[in-house]
């Protein structure tokens, strides 16, 4: 895949980069090797010092960066902007929080003195997708700065420039040169840098075959790995709920990011008592969303962000429908330049069927009739995804059992799964394994390591 950014909007290519030869690559680690010599050494305080000034850099730079997102993968304006915004307030998070959470604890035993240390492990590489160009690698950058760490960046091919802008926003706020470096590279390189003996654990944000891959060659290393992988998120609507507000929220939870996130909604699973109100406002409200230019403020649905998703999420909704599945709203391609989707919702997919087996990414929902909340808690963990779930019910009761029986990473009720940094994010299953943001995020990649002292 050539690294380029291409316009989704517009189909225009904007710009191709040459990807970093051998020497360049070289030139870096070893850059990120002897920076992260030094890096470990300055105090904690210092450190979070610099995620500050990162966060006023984000601040001061909001538009160009919410710009180069929307430019290079059709992210909505304002949601371009949020994201700049929650970036700033994760290197926030973490400079505040961030020595707390890596504080030492003492422990008694039999030494005249014990207690557990949290120190760095050196260069980690960061594998990232381009749905959230920014924010998804500040989940990684900023735990692992604080925490002593350096890290070495593998961005999506069509985000080159939105890469090297982080990179930079990174140094100008006072980072030592090596703590924060992009590689230009295919995902065809990430197998020898895993190999790289300077290189000590890595994490990926991606599809299942990229987990799969990245897991095998770090398993081959013997390298620690994190891994954020794909969902089907299931959404529940129970008797109880506010059907407005949960229809409403439903559809900003299956479009948000034009249906490319990983923790979107895509399964809706919906209670027979309530199902015929439910299925109309819902699909009202879809097939009601203005579809247009993302950086028109007006827009509630961009573009998809290339021309082979576009097919690839056309090919899932023609066979789901192809299988039984009844077109209740859009269901293609929208015509003229750019990638753009309709908005579309399939009811009665047999179990079988790419919309509720697989990971549809863009805005096509499956709306599922269920007889029970047993019924509809064996719906939701019936996939291998085990990302997030949402459920509405006001009922205490079937929201303790919700929250205990849903197999997913997390559990949001009568709201949408979303990320924050105060809150641990990561999945079960296939979803991946391992845990980024809180103290959860940042304990990741230390060395949780144990002092005795004797008398
Ligand atoms: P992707 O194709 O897997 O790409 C993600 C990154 O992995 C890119 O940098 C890509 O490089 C690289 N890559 C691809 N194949 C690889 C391989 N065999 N070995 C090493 N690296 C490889 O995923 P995407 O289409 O960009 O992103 C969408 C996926 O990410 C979805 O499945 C979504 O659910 C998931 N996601 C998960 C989370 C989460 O937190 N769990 C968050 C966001 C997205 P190239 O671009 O050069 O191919």
């Amino acid at each position: 895949m050539p690294i380029a950014s291409v316009n989704p909007a517009t189909g225009e290519t904007i710009r191709i980069f040459a990807p970093h030869s051998e020497l360049e690559v070289e030139q870096r680690l070893a850059r990120a090797a002897a920076t992260f010599l030094e890096w470990r050494r300055v105090p904690i305080a210092e450190r979070a010092r610099l995620l500050a000034r990162v966060a006023d850099q984000l601040t001061a730079q909001r538009e160009t960066l919410a710009n180069l997102m929307t430019m290079e993968m059709g992210k909505l304006r304002a949601a371009a902007l949020g994201e700049v915004d929650k970036c700033a307030l994760c290197f926030r998070h973490y400079a505040e929080h961030g020595a707390a959470y890596l504080a030492q604890q003492e422990i008694a035993t039999d030494a005249k003195r014990s207690y557990v240390r949290h120190d760095p492990l050196g260069v980690v590489l960061a594998v990232m997708p381009w749905n959230f160009p920014l924010w998804q690698v500040v989940r990684f950058a900023a735990p692992a700065l604080l925490a002593g760490n350096v890290g070495l960046l593998k961005h999506a091919s069509n985000v080159p420039q939105t890469a090297l802008a982080l990179e930079a926003v990174i140094a100008e706020a006072g980072a030592p040169a090596g703590a924060f470096q992009t590689l230009l590279v295919g995902s065809e390189r990430v197998a020898p840098l895993l190999a790289d003996p300077r290189i000590v654990a890595a994490t990926l944000t991606g599809s299942e075959n990229a987990g799969r891959s990245l897991a095998e060659h770090a398993g081959r290393a013997l390298k620690k790995v994190v891994l954020e992988l794909g969902g089907s998120d299931p959404f529940l609507v129970l008797p109880s709920a506010d059907l407005e507000q949960a229809a409403k929220v439903a559809v900003q939870a299956r479009v948000q990011n034009a249906g490319q996130s990983c923790i979107a909604a895509k399964r809706f699973i919906v209670h027979e008592q309530i199902y015929p109100p439910f299925a109309e406002a819902f699909v009202a409200r879809m097939a009601a969303l203005k579809v247009g230019d993302p950086s028109d403020a007006a827009t509630e649905l961009g573009p998809l962000s290339s021309a082979s998703l576009r097919e690839e999420l056309d090919a899932q909704v023609q066979k789901s429908v192809a299988m039984g599945g009844a077109l209740l709203t859009g269901g293609h391609r929208l015509p003229g330049p750019g990638f753009f989707y309709a908005p579309t919702v399939i009811a009665d997919a047999p179990p079988d069927a790419p919309v509720r087996k697989d990971e549809l990414f863009g805005p096509v929902a499956a709306l599922i009739r269920a007889r029970s909340i047993d019924e509809m808690i064996a719906i939701a963990n019936e996939t291998q995804f085990g990302l997030g779930a949402s459920a509405f019910t006001r009922d205490a009761g079937e929201q303790a059992r919700l929250a205990a029986e849903l197999e997913a990473g997390s559990v949001f009720l009568n709201g949408m799964v979303k990320s924050d940094p105060r809150l641990p994010f990561g999945g079960i299953k296939i979803s991946g394994y391992g845990r980024e943001l809180a103290g959860q995020g940042i304990r990741e990649f230390v060395n949780v390591k144990t002092v005795w002292i004797g008398a």
